[in-house]
């Protein structure tokens, strides 16, 4: 992958691909490895953008290891099987990556999915979402679901656009934003749950039994989030509604799979940046002034932070809100 310049990154970065393509560009080797090798469900396909690893009987996730250069796939997803149906979740950064998961789909459950959900609009979650249209399914291709707020920015923003990803989706089954959806898989029902923070409209997918949340970007394991669309006390309401008070398996959108100590080394990040927000803000600190000085506590342990552009988006989101 090319190296991508500060100018580069700040003009293209309307969403999380471009801040990924960044930190590929200047990860160091030992994370990366680090990073694919960090799974916590049983690997059953390995590509070089990403692992599918099951995580309990009928669920598996997509962990994707973009920091190598390949771009299939640079966000987390997965596939929910039932005995009537299976939901594919997200759309990925390239048709390529979609039409994989639906033939793994096939081989894994052996049925092609039938429902797709794009949990936010960002590139790296929708764009490919054609891909499942195209694959040899012939029998059946799935309907897409998004909220129209989602489908709206996908086919506003997302450039250069694509005729067979606007096709998509403008024949997609629009998720409610007021109140959540539940998917019918025969065995076993999946909510959908209307979210923002992230970005203006996110969705979670969530299962009861197995405890299983597909967070979407509401949640990052161990690397700093891209606040570009953030409202960020929007974000920690989000992130709070989504941890439970149980053994549960939380599918980040960007990460390894993550446990409640995962999870909560999260939320206490993100605390520590509002927090750090406040104070600046109250001060009189520019942004991009406390962004600069800004350090996580090592606490918190290691955290991918790739460029000093990333702590200082972080602390406007938070001035946008807090005001000046
Ligand atoms: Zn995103």
């Amino acid at each position: 992958m090319s190296r991508i310049s500060r100018r580069d990154f700040v003009t293209r970065s309307g969403s999380c691909a471009a801040h990924l393509a960044l930190a590929a560009a200047v990860a160091p080797d030992a994370l990366r490895t680090a990073w694919a090798r960090a799974s916590l469900g049983t690997v059953v396909a390995r590509e070089p953008f990403g692992s599918l690893e099951q995580v309990a009987d009928g669920i598996w996730a997509l962990i994707s290891t973009p920091l190598g250069g390949d771009r299939t796939t640079l966000s987390n997803g997965g596939i929910i099987s039932g005995r009537s149906g299976v939901i594919a979740v997200e759309g990925f950064n390239q048709a390529a990556g979609a039409a994989w998961l639906a033939a793994k789909s096939r081989e894994l459950t052996g049925r092609w999915p039938t429902y797709v959900v794009v949990t936010h609009y960002h590139a790296d979650h929708a764009n490919g979402v054609a891909g499942y249209l195209s694959s040899e399914s012939s029998a059946g291709k799935p309907t897409v679901r998004t909220t129209e707020r989602t489908r709206d920015l996908v086919l506003q923003k997302n450039q250069p656009a694509d005729d067979a990803r606007a096709s998509a989706l403008q024949q997609s089954v629009l998720l409610p934003s007021s109140e959540p959806t539940t998917i019918d898989l025969g065995n076993r029902r999946v909510r959908i749950v209307p979210r923002s923070g992230h970005t203006d409209s996110d969705v979670s997918l969530e299962i009861e039994d197995p405890s299983v949340v597909f967070c979407g970007d509401l949640v990052w394991n161990a690397m700093f989030p891209n606040y570009v669309d953030a409202v960020p006390s929007r974000l920690a309401v989000s992130v709070k509604a989504l941890r439970r008070d149980r053994k549960t398996i939380y599918v980040p959108g960007h990460g390894a799979l993550a446990r409640e100590a995962e999870f909560d080394r999260y939320a206490s990040m993100l605390a520590e940046v509002e927090q750090a927000a406040r104070k600046a803000h109250q001060a009189g600190t520019s942004a991009s002034d406390a962004g600069a000085a800004f350090t996580l506590p090592a606490s918190l342990g290691e955290w991918t932070l790739f460029n000093k552009v990333f702590f200082e988006r972080a602390f406007g989101a938070w001035y946008r809100e807090l005001g000046g």
